[in-house]
């Protein structure tokens, strides 16, 4: 058996960028420190800010909460507060939301829990009836606009997402495979006066690392998937993704550098509508209507 590359103990695990074994408390120490670097490089925290964290209950947002509740008493006067978003998915959501509840006890986090119903009227299930291929667009935009309106709620200056290198390369993936270079460009773009800044600790943490913190620190938790996964484009982009990464070691790395890059050579430059106010509702948009508004009107609402 390898032995940790830092103290000899026996590993358990290896980390491929950079090539390095680890035991459980060396690998613990790496993954947070890689994390603390990610907020640091990009300015991700100041002191006084208040973090409303989407805690979905999923692997990713629990490795989330845990490493910032490990490093946030390094910040100055930072609050942590938990929200998770109930879009009324049936067999899926609320077991991961008893999960976000019992953590959030057991961290001592302030927690709470936004539904779709509240919202919107109706949960997931129903307004899909019929319309469930586009499951996950109708779900991104509500869920948006749930966490903007919790994060306002809770006076929140930032908004922490879970969202990991996959996810990351995987977006950079999706948005070229679709041709869409404004949210390319906004998705690299630095803080906009108009929303609440969001921030991605984990956007440099490969997936497979994330579940191997959670092991290491008792935190792993089986949890089912959600049922319209399979609608996804998503779903095939990670499938080719993973595949690549696996023969080709940093193609998930070098996405995102291509993201950075685009953003910074776009930088200033009007690739999208300005933003102006949604006629109905008044939110910040780049149309003459919101996505949310959009949606109300093609669901008949
Ligand atoms: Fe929503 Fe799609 Fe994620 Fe399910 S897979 S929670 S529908 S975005
Ligand atoms: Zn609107």
């Amino acid at each position: 058996m390898k032995g940790c590359d830092c103290c000899g103990e026996p590993a358990i695990a290896r980390v491929r960028e950079p090539n390095r074994h680890f035991c459980a408390t060396h690998f613990t120490g790496f993954f947070e420190d890689r994390v603390g670097r990610t907020i640091r490089d990009d300015n991700m925290i100041k002191p006084g800010d208040r973090i409303a964290l989407a805690l979905s209950g999923g692997k990713d947002s629990r490795a989330l909460i845990l490493v910032l509740s490990h490093l946030l008493p390094v910040w100055e006067n930072v609050h942590l507060v938990a929200i998770t978003i109930d879009e009324g998915i049936e067999g899926y959501r609320d077991e991961t939301v008893r999960a976000a509840r019992e953590l959030t006890a057991i961290l001592g986090i302030e927690h709470h829990t936004v539904s779709f119903e509240d919202l919107f009227g109706n949960n997931l299930d129903t307004l899909l009836v019929g319309r469930e291929r586009e499951a996950c667009t109708v779900c991104g935009i509500i869920r948006k606009k749930a966490l903007t309106v919790a994060a306002e709620q809770y006076s929140a200056t930032k908004i922490a997402t879970g969202h990991n290198l996959d996810d990351e390369a995987q977006s950079v993936l999706m948005n070229t495979l679709r041709g869409d270079l404004p949210r390319f460009v906004r998705d690299a773009a630095q803080e906009n006066p108009y929303f609440i800044p969001r921030i991605k600790p984990l956007s440099l943490t490969p997936e497979k690392e994330i579940a191997i913190y959670l092991m290491v620190n008792n935190a792993w938790n089986v949890l089912p998937e959600c049922p319209y996964t399979r609608f996804a484009l998503r779903a095939e982009v990670r499938g080719m993704l993973t595949k690549l990464e696996y023969r080709y070691p940093g193609t998930m790395l070098h996405l995102i550098e291509t993201k950075k890059k685009i953003g910074r050579y776009c930088a200033g430059a009007q690739v999208s509508e300005p933003i102006r106010r949604c006629r109905e509702c008044g939110d910040p948009c780049s149309a003459d209507l919101c996505q949310v508004c959009q949606l109300r009107h093609s669901l008949g609402r």
